[in-house]
């Protein structure tokens, strides 16, 4: 499929932006590349996705950041992701 559009999932940004504060709350949770993906695809599946249609290779200003409910939401699916990672990693400790 070779189309000038795309879509695109703001949400995702937004998960990935918090992720780290987030995250920096529970220093005993591993933080590989390996959990981080799997606790950004838990809190998506959790989230309403947010898509819009860009031009492929157009550059897009960064979202500011959503309001205060909304980041509300996120955190909150973001704790819950983190505690079941937390819990069942997907490699060895
Ligand atoms: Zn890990």
């Amino acid at each position: 499929m070779s189309s000038k559009y795309m879509l695109k999932n703001q949400m995702e940004d937004c998960v990935w932006e918090l992720l780290d504060q987030v995250l920096a709350q529970y220093p005993e949770v591993c933080k590989c590349e390996n959990c981080r993906y799997d606790i950004v695809a838990l809190t998506l599946n959790r989230l309403p996705p947010r898509y819009t249609v860009r031009v492929k290779g157009e550059i897009y200003a960064k979202l500011a950041m959503l309001e205060a409910q909304h980041r509300a939401d996120i955190y909150q699916a973001l704790t819950q992701a983190i505690l079941i990672v937390k819990q069942h990693p997907r490699h060895e400790r």
